[in-house]
């Protein structure tokens, strides 16, 4: 598999008619060679490659990238251009969202007489579609996650805070394997459920209150991505109608996902049925993510987007309702694209559950 995602990437540099390509992103890097470290840079030409690395990385790196030569540098920067030289590099592409301004000057001092090209979507387009073997690691992530999240779900009573339940939720994910947290948990109670991005904190749950808990881990270098709302004590009427709303929206958006409708049209299924709720003014973001070895990658399922929904995509779908002074309400699920619909990889069933 790694062959194929390096011959898709020599492509790129063929289309652009680059020499060669330098990559320092660490999920790139993991990507194309397998190497799990933090440090390196992937040199790659049309015909051939080289992984460099400092000496903390060698002995990992020589287990773990088959694909190419492995160097251990001294001088990373020196290394790099003299590696380019070696090989005749003139048209010399790189990561633009990846290079500090003073590394680019740096180098471009280094090399008068080439061209360096900044690279960006043709990378994000490349990782976008996920292979048989991502999208086991991704299920497997979103299920490690998702029987985690059952696993402590019954424990959450009034007067836990949201941080002891974050951590309750965290331990339970390492114990079936998780390396890590995928992000930082969001445990958004009461009206702290307003705020998208609640991070969970020291607020103790009170009956009667929505709680947001939105979760994910890190299993073998891919991200898992899930959210659910519940309720602590028995829900009052704006509560369950809010939280129909956000099904109801959520269910529309799942319905559509198959190739070939646009993200704009599928943001538009949960987005318009919202706003005619009234509640459009409520759901400021979009409505979903790629994710991956990032939990943040391409596609932007968006009103904003451009392109179409491809069969092997991974993305979520998270619509919410966010009320100031209220609280609010999220439903995400992780989806991968079939040939004619989807398949979920997170499982925690979404109906309104009540504790
Ligand atoms: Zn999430
Ligand atoms: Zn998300």
């Amino acid at each position: 598999m790694l062959k194929n995602r390096v011959a898709a990437a020599r492509g790129y540099l063929d289309n652009l008619c680059l020499d060669a390509a330098f990559f320092l992103n660490p999920g790139n890097i993991r990507y194309l060679t397998g190497f799990t470290g933090s440090e390196g840079v992937l040199l790659l030409s049309v015909s051939e490659g080289s992984f460099l690395t400092d000496s903390r990385y060698s002995i990992q790196a020589k287990q773990e990238v088959t694909e190419f030569k492995t160097v251990e540098y001294r001088e990373k920067l020196a290394d790099i251009v003299s590696l380019l030289i070696e090989i005749g590099a003139v048209r010399i592409g790189f990561e633009a969202e990846h290079m500090t301004v003073a590394f680019y000057k740096a180098i471009s001092d280094r090399l008068p007489s080439c061209e360096l090209v900044p690279l960006g979507a043709e990378l994000d387009t490349l990782r976008m579609i996920k292979d048989a073997g991502e999208m086991q690691l991704l299920g497997k992530a979103a299920e490690i996650a998702s029987r985690a999240f059952l696993e402590i779900v019954d424990s959450i009573r009034p007067g836990l805070s949201e941080s002891e339940l974050a951590l309750d939720l965290e331990v339970a994910m390492r114990k079936s394997g998780a390396e890590d947290k995928a992000f930082e948990f969001i445990v958004a109670s009461g009206v702290r459920g307003a705020l998208p991005h609640g991070k969970a904190g020291g607020k103790r749950i009170l009956s009667g209150e929505l709680v947001t808990i939105d979760y994910g881990v890190l299993c073998n270098g891919y991200n898992s991505d899930e959210t659910v709302t519940l309720a602590v004590g028995r829900p009052d009427s704006r509560q369950r109608e809010v939280y129909q709303i956000v099904k109801d929206a959520h269910a529309f958006a799942l319905e559509g996902v198959k190739p070939g409708i646009s993200f704009r049209e599928l943001d538009g299924k949960a987005r318009n049925y919202i706003e005619k709720k009234g509640y459009g003014n409520y759901f400021g973001h979009s409505l979903g993510h790629g994710l991956g070895i990032d939990i943040h990658e391409k596609p932007v399922v968006s009103s904003r987007s451009e392109g179409l929904v491809e069969e092997g995509m991974v993305f979520t779908i998270e619509p919410g309702i966010y009320l100031p002074g209220w609280g609010g309400v999220r439903i995400e699920d992780t989806v991968c694209v079939t040939v004619d619909g989807y398949r979920l990889l997170t499982k925690v069933p979404k109906d309104l559950r009540v504790l």
